[in-house]
Parts: C-alpha cells; sequence; structure tokens
C-alpha cells in the first residue's frame, strides 16, 4: 500500500473534501486528421452544423439559468460570443478547404487562437485561451456524442490542469466534493465560482498524474492549503472529525436593513457586488442596503453582441428598479479592446496594463458614449450611481464628465428625460492612490478596489498562482495607499466605498474599520459573516489595532499580530476554522 504524502497547494475555496480521484476526462480530447471527398466533405459540414447549433442551444440553456440561487456566470455568454463569431466560420471554411473532418479543423484553428495567446507574456490572459479551449471541448463533446455527465463525479475529488468555467459549473450539478487544479489563483474564474458554488478547490498542484491514479484517495484541505494523498486511516478519521467547515456556523442571518451600527454604535453600511436584478432579494434579507459594485461588463458577456442603448437602459432599470431606494453603484464597462467585436483578433502584449476600461472608453467613446446615456436616461426616477473603472488621474475624470456632458446637453434638447446620477471614481491604481485627494475634488465618492489595487500596487499579477505569495493584502504599502485614500476622502469631504474581496473577508474588515471605512460592498456570500463580525466590534478597538500594525514592517508581521488579536479577543466573531487560515 502506498504510504501517505503531504503536498503543499494554494488553498482557493475553504472547505476539506475526502474522495477518490477522477481525473478530468473530455478536457483535451484527441483529434486526428482523416482525409475526405467532396460529397463527404459535404455530409461533415453538416455534422460540424448540428454540433455547433446543439452547443449554441445547450449555453444559452446554461447562460439563461434564472434560479437566482444558482450562481450563473456571464462567462457563457463569451462563450456563446466565440461560437457567433467567425470562429466557427472559420472551422467551416477549414473543412471546407482542406476537406478534413470536423475534429481536426477544431483543433487546427483552436490550437491556432491559443498560441496566439499563449504567446503573451501577461498570464492573466490565460482565461481568454481557457475560453477557447473550452468552447473548442463543447464542439468536441457534440461531435463525439460524449455531452453526457459523467456519474463518477459525485462524491470524487475532481483533478485537472485547467478548469474551464463551464467545466466547473457542469461538474459541481454533480456534487464532487473537492477540486485540484494545476492552474489557477485566487481571482481567476474557476477559483471565484469554486467558492460560489462552497466547493473546497486547491490550485498550483503540478503534475499529479505523473504520481497518482484514479482511484486513489485524497484529501483536500482547502483551509491550509494542503493535498494528503493516500492518507492513513487515521487521518481520514481526524479530518473527517473536523466535519464541514461551515461559513455560517453560529452566524445569525440579519433581516434587518436598517443602518448596521458596531458596539460602539459607529454606523456602516453592507452592500452587495450583484449584476443579476433577481440576486438582490437574497442579499437584501442578508443585510444589504443596495448594490455598491455592478459590473456592467456582465451585459457584454450575456448578450453577445455589444447591448444597443435601449437594451442596457432596461438592463439598468432592472437592476435600479429590484434595488429601490438605496440605490445601485454602475460602474462602466471595465473590459479590454478584444471584448468588443471589432476588435476581436487584437492581441494585447501585457493585457491588465493596456486599453482597457476607462482608457479605452476614452480612446474611443463610442460604447462609452452609448453606456452613458442609457445610464443617464435610467437614472430618472432611480437610485443609479456611475462609477468609473482604472482610473490613473484627474485627466480622465475631466474628459469623462465633458462627455457626460455632452451626451446630457443632448438629450435635454432632445426632450429625453434623465436623472442627475452622482460619479464615482474606482481607486484601483498607484497613481490614483497617490492623487486621490485631486480626483476627489472631482467626483461625489471614491470607490476602493483592492483586487487591482493589490496587483498594480505590488506588481503582482492576480490571476497567476505561481506569485500568490506576492499578493499581499496586508503589505504594509497597501495599508498605507489605503490610509491616505481614506485621508484624501475624508479632506475632500466624500464618501468611500469598499469593492473589492478585502471588503467580503472578515480578516481585513477590522484593518478597513480602523483605516476609516464605513461602506462595505461584497459577495452575497459574504454578507453574514462581515455583517455579524462588524457588529461585534468596536471602533477604537478597531483603531488601536491599526495603530499596531502601522508600525509593523511585514505582511507576515502584519498577518501574525491580526491573527493574535482575534484570537484572544474576538474568536467567537469569526467562523469556526477561519483564523486557522493563511491570509496576507
Ligand atoms: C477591484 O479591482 O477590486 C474590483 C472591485 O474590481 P474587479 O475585481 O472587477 O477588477
Ligand atoms: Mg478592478
Amino acid at each position: 500500500m502506498n504510504r501517505e504524502q503531504r503536498i503543499p497547494a494554494l488553498a482557493v475555496s475553504r472547505g476539506i473534501g475526502i474522495g477518490q480521484i477522477v481525473f478530468l476526462r473530455g478536457e483535451n480530447i484527441r483529434s486526428v486528421r482523416f482525409d475526405l471527398n467532396s460529397e463527404e466533405t459535404e455530409a461533415e459540414l453538416l455534422r460540424f452544423k448540428a454540433a455547433l447549433d446543439k452547443s449554441i442551444l445547450r449555453l444559452h440553456e446554461i447562460a439563461s439559468n434564472d434560479d437566482p440561487n444558482e450562481p450563473v456566470s456571464g462567462i457563457f455568454g463569451v462563450h456563446l460570443l466565440i461560437l457567433e463569431s467567425s470562429f466557427a466560420e472559420k472551422i467551416q471554411t477549414f473543412i471546407h478547404e482542406e476537406r478534413v473532418n470536423a475534429e481536426w479543423a477544431i483543433r487546427m484553428i483552436s490550437d491556432h487562437y491559443i498560441k496566439q495567446q499563449e504567446s503573451v507574456s501577461d498570464i492573466s490572459f490565460r482565461d481568454k485561451y481557457l475560453d477557447i479551449k473550452d468552447v473548442a471541448n463543447h464542439l468536441l463533446k457534440e461531435l463525439n456524442g460524449s455531452h453526457a455527465a459523467d456519474p463518477t463525479v459525485s462524491g470524487s475529488v475532481i483533478v485537472a490542469r485547467d478548469l474551464s468555467p463551464s467545466t466547473i459549473i457542469e461538474i459541481a450539478k454533480k456534487k464532487p466534493v473537492a477540486i485540484i487544479t494545476e492552474l489557477g489563483g485566487w481571482t481567476s474564474h474557476s477559483s471565484i465560482l469554486a467558492r460560489e458554488f462552497d466547493l473546497p478547490m486547491v490550485s498550483g498542484v503540478r503534475n499529479l498524474e505523473q504520481f497518482v491514479s484514479a482511484g486513489d484517495c485524497v484529501i483536500v484541505d482547502g483551509v491550509n492549503g494542503e493535498i494528503i494523498l493516500n492518507p492513513s486511516d487515521k487521518t481520514v478519521a481526524e479530518f473527517e472529525a473536523l466535519g464541514k467547515p461551515d461559513k455560517h456556523s453560529g452566524i445569525h442571518i440579519s433581516h434587518n436593513n436598517e443602518a448596521a451600527k458596531t458596539n460602539d454604535a459607529t454606523h456602516f453600511l453592507i452592500r452587495a457586488n450583484i449584476d443579476k436584478p433577481e440576486s438582490y432579494e437574497t442579499a437584501k434579507n442578508m443585510g444589504a442596503q443596495g448594490i455598491g459594485l455592478y459590473r456592467s461588463e456582465s451585459l457584454l458577456r450575456q448578450s453577445g453582441p455589444i447591448p444597443t442603448e435601449d437594451q442596457q437602459f432596461e438592463a439598468y432599470c432592472q437592476i435600479a428598479d429590484a434595488v429601490g431606494e438605496h440605490g445601485v453603484k454602475i460602474r462602466t464597462f471595465d473590459v479590454g479592446v478584444e471584448r468588443f467585436g471589432s476588435d476581436a483578433h487584437w492581441v494585447e502584449r501585457n493585457p491588465s496594463l493596456g486599453l482597457r476600461a476607462i482608457r479605452l472608453s476614452l480612446a474611443d467613446p463610442t460604447h462609452f458614449r452609448i453606456q452613458i446615456r442609457s445610464l443617464l436616461r435610467a437614472a430618472f426616477g432611480r437610485n443609479i450611481d456611475i462609477v468609473l473603472p482604472m482610473i490613473s488621474g484627474v485627466g480622465e475624470i475631466t474628459r469623462s464628465k465633458a462627455i457626460i456632458e455632452e451626451e446630457r446637453f443632448d438629450l435635454i434638447k432632445s426632450g429625453i428625460d434623465i436623472g442627475k446620477p452622482k460619479l464615482g471614481a474606482m481607486i484601483e491604481t498607484p497613481s490614483a492612490v497617490l492623487t486621490a485627494f485631486d480626483i476627489a475634488t472631482q467626483v461625489d465618492f471614491l470607490c476602493l478596489g483592492t483586487n487591482d489595487l493589490v496587483q498594480y500596487l505590488l506588481a503582482v499579477d492576480r490571476d497567476n498562482d505561481a506569485v500568490a505569495d506576492w499578493y499581499q493584502t496586508l503589505h504594509p504599502a497597501v495599508i498605507r495607499a489605503i490610509a491616505s485614500v481614506f485621508d484624501a476622502a475624508q479632506k475632500a469631504d466624500i464618501p468611500v466605498s469598499v469593492c473589492g474581496e478585502m471588503a467580503g473577508s472578515p480578516f481585513y474588515v477590522p484593518v478597513l474599520l480602523g483605516l476609516g471605512a464605513r461602506e462595505f460592498s461584497m459577495n452575497t456570500t459574504s454578507i453574514p459573516q462581515v455583517l455579524q463580525l462588524l457588529t461585534g466590534i468596536s471602533l477604537p478597538d478597531s483603531i488601536a489595532l491599526v495603530t499596531n500594525i502601522q508600525s509593523l514592517l511585514t505582511a507576515e508581521e502584519i498577518e501574525g499580530c491580526l491573527r493574535e488579536y482575534y484570537l484572544k479577543n474576538w474568536s467567537a466573531l469569526f467562523p469556526l476554522d477561519f483564523l486557522n487560515s493563511r491570509f496576507r
């Protein structure tokens, strides 16, 4: 019998899973070339067309999943967009011109796209090649009739190199106990989805296929970041005794939407990061007062072609009507140039530093103007604020305001009713931090995007597990940057809403409170634990805690100091086992 072996991993979704290994088949379906005569080629084109239609139908079904409790992702909209774009046409042309089987054509065309994208130095571009790989696999599965469920997934531990978003949604329905991947960071699509599905997941485990076999027993420890191969009966019993870590254990789910207070009566606001109107009801019942971040690019994914002014107007009205008086902060498109159909083949060398977000909106304001018009119209009689993403300085605010003014003037001239949305700036680049006061004098509020702020401040790719140790939310530079943003906003007398993942993690929330945060916007699943924590702690204690950590020199020291304080003073306010995890 094989010996127990422990392998460190990156914990990306909390929880523990014990089961037998299932290697994910179908992610890399092999294709061989068959040469066809002209008659066979015609039949092959029909066969491909049928598979294409079935794939589109299947994706439409998944994308229009209307259960608000199911994590639905706009990712499938991206897949539909790929299927309905020139990608499918190119495959058809290849079958026709080369007279080959559909599988071979799919492989040739998708390999071409994937190679183009893999050669890009920025690893965050990996997500895009995963999407193409995923779409190719949809087609191959339809061609081979192998789209049926794999019954062995239930109760097993899935092992895969990369996991595409659609695969994770498909396998989550079949109830595996955990997932292990080679690649992926805390913020990669699949990790986010695993957290939403409450599926324990670790990444960064290389070449597992070389030294384990399907059916081997493994424990996935998504709390401490470890996998245990061939665990002894004793180890299994120890982990089983731990039970399923319950994020909400001991947490009272609030149905009270009145202003929440810390135990020294400091008011704070909890908002939700939501893109779907039907999801707001749940968030509201948990204590959310409005939507602090609506990522409008979710409309681009879901609608295939870029939604028109009227379609966007409808979507913004729907979300604002669902939220009502507490309002919604709608962030303008935070996407790269490749997301707009006309530039589908644009390849950015370094996408996260490229032509995206506000830069794209200003470089070619065509889509921005349409979005602004629909937002101004939807804001008539509704509580809608506009947030500008990836601001790097005052110049972009000035130029954006000029465009907003022009569109406002034009709409008024045409006799169209419009509202007066407040304007906010995302603070997520180092230059925005350094000029935060200047920016704050030009806008009505700031949104602190800590996901990107950590990435840009520390020059570390947020999607790359290989540099996960350098993605340090508690780095002294991050703490100082956040402190200076709150100072700037206070001097300019405007509010700051924290809407990055930091606002939804109890480990960081007392730090944010002590640094000056009063508005926290997060995923719905995080609301109960953050609400419970904030109502149980006091502002003076949080300020004292922050004063202590501000003299420390490393993220590790800060983490240690916080953990010690939490364990001593507030351990009952954290989810069980939460303080055993690593937080940097
Ligand atoms: C952020 O950067 O913190 C943020 C909230 O936006 P996103 O995660 O969409 O980049
Ligand atoms: Mg961001």
